[in-house]
């Protein structure tokens, strides 16, 4: 079905960076959104004025919806038709582009690193603290508002890490991580670079790790987010492998427990109230697999549709207390698919004024968890 282009049922979207590695998954999964539509879409000026087809190589294997093929691209200016802005922009122009649409009454959801760290700015994991979305309503904006999602690593690592901290305090995570070659957008590290190779630096993404789950795994107070005291020592590698992050992890906890209860815990994960039945909601955000070779890259990362996270090998560690192996699809539960359920979950909240005029039909009971 051609993606509809005027339903007034539908919450207008703009997508910036759309020509991306991010851009294309965010249009893959507005296709037949159930509460969205694609109004626009941006990028650089190079791209802007030519029909999406021609501006991009469609490289997913799902097809290029028709109606999208032919969209004309716009560069990244307000002015755009939209209420919500889906950012897959790269990190070098992010940071005043999201700005100025934020201040221009779009809710703003960013992939980009740029605004991550800010303290009025929400870094939402739905599943994880959908409770901080309240931030926002400290932001300057008149009626836009700025909301991201971490760090592709960041988000699979702490899915896993949640159980756990809430079940024994987690005091230490000593992380590496084998990333795949779609995380660092197209066309990326140069094939000779990376067949029959691994490449042990990814720029400013071991810093990232080791920050960013504090922020998620903090408590909202009334002066801000306190982050979560914990110890956290990240390597990054990338290897060839097209999509799929994987992450060995190893934890120190603050209150002695079996394998058998930290098993429990992964198993028994609950998310966020918040985050329950979101369209892009897995039914299993987190899920344990047995077999010890497993997760694997190739079998696993398109589980609930790439949004569903993978852990196994969990075993005891002579360093630190447990060990265990994590598995998140970059480019959907760790950018785009990411993204457009924080979208989904700010239209939910009803907390950001350029989205109050829109009604989601939902139950009510989900809206007081919010
Ligand atoms: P990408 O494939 O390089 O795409 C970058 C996008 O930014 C393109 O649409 C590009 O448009 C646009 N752009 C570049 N310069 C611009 C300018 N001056 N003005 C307007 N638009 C401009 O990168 P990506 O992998 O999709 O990543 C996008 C963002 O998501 C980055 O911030 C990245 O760190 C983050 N992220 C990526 C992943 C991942 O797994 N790939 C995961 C999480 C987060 P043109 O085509 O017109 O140049």
């Amino acid at each position: 079905m051609e993606h509809s282009p005027t339903s007034s049922e539908h919450i207008p979207v703009t997508v910036l960076g759309a020509t991306g590695m991010v851009g294309q998954r965010i249009i893959e999964r507005l296709r037949n959104h159930p509460w969205f539509r694609i109004a626009s879409l941006c990028a650089s000026e190079k791209s802007a004025g030519k029909p999406y087809a021609e501006a991009t190589q469609w490289r997913l294997p799902s097809p290029l919806d028709p109606y999208i093929a032919r969209m004309q691209v716009q560069e990244c200016i307000p002015t755009v038709e939209g209420a919500i802005a889906l950012s897959g922009l790269d990190s070098s122009v992010a940071g005043p582009i999201e700005r100025h649409f934020a201040e221009s009454g779009f809710a703003v959801v960013s992939n980009a690193r740029n605004h991550r760290m800010d303290p009025h700015v929400p870094l939402i994991i739905p599943e994880v603290n959908a409770d901080h979305l309240q931030l926002i309503t400290r932001q300057q904006f008149r009626s836009g508002c700025t909301v991201t999602n971490p760090n592709c690593s960041t988000t699979g690592l702490v899915m896993a890490l949640k159980p756990l901290h809430d079940s024994f305090g987690v005091t230490n995570v000593d992380v590496t991580t084998l990333q795949a070659a779609s995380g660092a957008g197209y066309p990326g590290v140069p094939s000779m670079d990376l067949i029959d190779n691994v490449v042990p630096f990814i720029s400013g993404e071991e810093e990232k790790m080791a920050t960013e789950p504090r922020k998620i795994l903090g408590t909202l107070e009334a002066d801000g987010i306190r982050f979560a005291d914990m110890q956290l020592s990240a390597q990054c590698n990338r290897v060839p492998v097209l999509d799929g992050h994987l992450a060995c992890v190893k934890v120190g906890l603050r209150q002695r427990a079996t394998r058998q209860q930290v098993e429990d815990a992964l198993r028994n994960f609950r998310p966020s109230p918040g985050s329950l039945s979101l369209p892009s909601s897995p039914e299993e955000p987190l899920v344990y697999l047995g077999n010890p070779a497993h997760p694997q890259p190739r079998l696993h990362r398109d589980l609930g549709s790439g949004m569903t996270v993978s852990v196994g090998r969990l075993q005891e560690c002579d360093v630190l207390d447990y060990k265990f192996v994590v598995l998140s699809h970059n480019t959907i539960r760790g950018a785009a698919g990411a993204a457009v359920q924080n979208a989904e979950l700010l239209v939910r909240s009803r907390l950001c004024g350029a989205l109050q005029r829109y009604a989601v039909f939902d139950p009510p009971e989900q809206q007081k968890h919010l």
